[in-house]
Formats: C-alpha cells, sequence, structure tokens
C-alpha cells in the first residue's frame, strides 16, 4: 500500500521509530505488536518448529518491505521522495512527499505487487533449481511442515500481490483504479468511488471472517475500512480546498506573548483565551511558537518564573499566505500543529488544525470562503 501525503518532520502518532533503510525511515504502528503478540500465542498450537516459522515470519516481513521499497524505488525515478514507510499488520504504507500525477501514481502503485511477483518467481526458481518440490498439499499450507516454509514464502507472496491488487483503497489495486478513472473522471469521484470499494470490501471481508469464523480477517478488514475512510475524507478535504489560499482559512484575531513574558504569563493567557498556541514575539518580529503541550512542560520542569524565550519552539511552521489551503492539509493532519502564517518576516494569522476543521465545516454547508 502507498499513501500520498505530506510530512516535514517527525513520524506519525502511534508508530514506534524503526530503522533507515536506503534513508527511507521505516516506522512500526503499535497494533505490529499486537500482530507478533498474535502469531507468538497461535505458533504454541503449530506442527513446526519454532526456527522454520521465525524464518517464515522473518520472509514474509522482509517481502513487505520490498514491496513498499518497490514503491519508494519507482517514487524516486518519478521526482518523489518517500518520507517514511510505516508497518502496519495487514502490510506497510508508504508516505509521498507530493500529491501524485495520475501516471506517476499508476507506475508508483504497480511497482509494490510488481516486487511480491517477482520474489515469488525468484523463490518458485530457487526451489526448482534445487529440485525441491514446487507444489505444496493445501493440507501443508494449512498444517506447515519444517519442509514447506520457503514453498510457503513463495505462496505468501503471490497473495500479498493479489491482494494488493484488489481495486479499493487503500490497496495499490484502489490507487490504480483511481489514477486510471481520474483521466475521464474529476479526481475526487475517482477517489471516492476507490473509498467506496475500500469500505465495501472491508465490510465483506468481515463478514465472511465472523461467519468462517477467522477472526484475524475481521481485524484485517477494520484496517482496510478504516483506510478507504480516511482515504475518502481526504479527497473530500482537498475538494472543498482546492484553489482556496491559506490566508482565507487563518485566524486573524489571536494574542501573542512577549520574548520577556514567563511562563506564568503565557498560562494565564492560556486560561483566559480559547487560544492554545501563541507566537511569541521580539520588538515586532516573531522569534518562537509557545504551544500548550509545551508550556505545561516548562511549568513542570522549570517553574512559572522561567522565561517562554527559553522554552519556546524557535522550529515553527511558517506558511505564506497565497500557498493553496489543499497542498498543506496533509501537513496540517499529520503534525496536529499550528502553523505561523507569514508574509515574508510579518504576522498575519495563525492556522490550527482547529480552526481548519472549522472551516471545513463551513465550507461544506456551503459557505463561500472569503478570498
Ligand atoms: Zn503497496
Amino acid at each position: 500500500m502507498q499513501l500520498a501525503r505530506t510530512s516535514e518532520r517527525g513520524g506519525t502518532a502511534g508508530t514506534l521509530r524503526g530503522f533507515n533503510l536506503f534513508g527511507v525511515p521505516v516506522r512500526l504502528h503499535f497494533t505490529f505488536i499486537l500482530l507478533v503478540i498474535y502469531l507468538v500465542v497461535t505458533d504454541l498450537g503449530s506442527h513446526q518448529t519454532s526456527a522454520s516459522y521465525a524464518l517464515f515470519l522473518v520472509g514474509l516481513f522482509a517481502s513487505v518491505l520490498l514491496h513498499e521499497m518497490g514503491h519508494a524505488f519507482v517514487g524516486m525515478r518519478c521526482g518523489v521522495r518517500t518520507t517514511e514507510i510505516i508497518m502496519f499488520p495487514i502490510g506497510g504504507l508508504s508516505r509521498m512527499a507530493r500529491m501524485l500525477r495520475p501516471t506517476e501514481e499508476l507506475l508508483i502503485a504497480l511497482a509494490g505487487p510488481a516486487v511480491n511477483v517477482a520474489l515469488s518467481f525468484g523463490i518458485f526458481a530457487y526451489m526448482y533449481s534445487q529440485h525441491m518440490a514446487v507444489s505444496v498439499q493445501l493440507s501443508d499450507l494449512l498444517q506447515p511442515t519444517e519442509a514447506s516454509a520457503v514453498a510457503r514464502l513463495g505462496y505468501a507472496n503471490l497473495v500479498l500481490a493479489g491482494f494488493n491488487l484488489l481495486p479499493a483503497f487503500p490497496m495499490d489495486g484502489g490507487r490504480m483504479l483511481r489514477a486510471l478513472l481520474s483521466y475521464i473522471r474529476p479526481e475526487d469521484e475517482a477517489t471516492r468511488l476507490a473509498a467506496w470499494l475500500g469500505r465495501m470490501l472491508a465490510i465483506s471481508i468481515a463478514l465472511y471472517g465472523l461467519l468462517a469464523p477467522q477472526f484475524m480477517l475481521v481485524f484485517f478488514a477494520m484496517f482496510i475500512y478504516l483506510g478507504a475512510a480516511q482515504e475518502g475524507a481526504a479527497a473530500t478535504g482537498r475538494t472543498l480546498t482546492q484553489g482556496i489560499p491559506v490566508r482565507a482559512a487563518m485566524m486573524t484575531e489571536f494574542r501573542t506573548l512577549d520574548h520577556g513574558n514567563t511562563i506564568r504569563d503565557a498560562a494565564n493567557l492560556l486560561l483566559s483565551t480559547s487560544q492554545q498556541d501563541f507566537p511569541v514575539m521580539h520588538s515586532g518580529q516573531v522569534v518562537g511558537l509557545l504551544g500548550r503541550n509545551l508550556l505545561l512542560k516548562a511549568l513542570a520542569a522549570d517553574g512559572p518564573d522561567a522565561y517562554v524565550a527559553g522554552v519556546m519552539d524557535r522550529d515553527f511552521l511558517s506558511l505564506e499566505p497565497n500557498l493553496d489551503l489543499a497542498g498543506i492539509l496533509p501537513l496540517m493532519a499529520q503534525s496536529g500543529r499550528c502553523a505561523l502564517v507569514m508574509d515574508h518576516n510579518h504576522l498575519l494569522g495563525l492556522l490550527t488544525t482547529d480552526n481548519l476543521s472549522e472551516f471545513l465545516l463551513l465550507r461544506r454547508f456551503g459557505m463561500e470562503p472569503v478570498v
């Protein structure tokens, strides 16, 4: 899987830092830990030795990672940086540094499943050259033996390719469908269709999982549903903000702190206003940003008499007023931060995720932006 989003710094919430692979940070989603526990528990009843089981799991993990590297590699060839890869229990997810054009999206999405097909061919070719039995009995797949571990990895890669080619969000096939449709239909109509197909697929898998009963499938279905819903919402957000400048959504009535103010002054301002983020000024220029969390942390660590200048965030996010709002939505959604809207060095307004969601709500009810 792969997701087009903008990310400049920090990782996605709910993920643990993993490792770097060819300069791309790989992070583990917390639910990934649940999968490991599930596999360890189910392994207790398994007939095969733990060593070959572990080998199979490591192979599977590597296959998913190589799938994501396939996206990242073709993305690089298209001039798109991959900002991070997140490993979920149902597979990986690559975040791209910018929105993709249909042809780029088609190629980047196709690259992942193509890697899995190539891997399974490679595995079967190796088995053939070693005179190993490529065909496995269905009973071997259900009750794996030591001998079938390599063959299972080959089949698992075919399953990974097939599953990811399903034409529904958030699968790669859904992205390919969206890209193909957007040649003939408006882009967000194409996205909505792919997202709807994703939700239908998730519901079908969940129903099957409940009836079978295979509760792992219900778990998978939940992730597919959430992914599809997220993509649908992102598409709606894009439609509502496309072509609208950042300044139309920013907060223009706000309070600021002076760099000589103390944490106590900041705490009083936090109480007396509804604001959570305060620009810190020094002779008319913005020198930093003090958010609620940073303020509380400083209060606990340094006490109320510390100066805001010592704790404020100097590396704040600043946006130009005429930037397209649609382009910065993913950045705001991911970081959950407050951004300062600045014209050169002049502070014009604040853009927070709160006032951004209010802006989207008003747009949805037909309110025209004041540009
Ligand atoms: Zn993929």
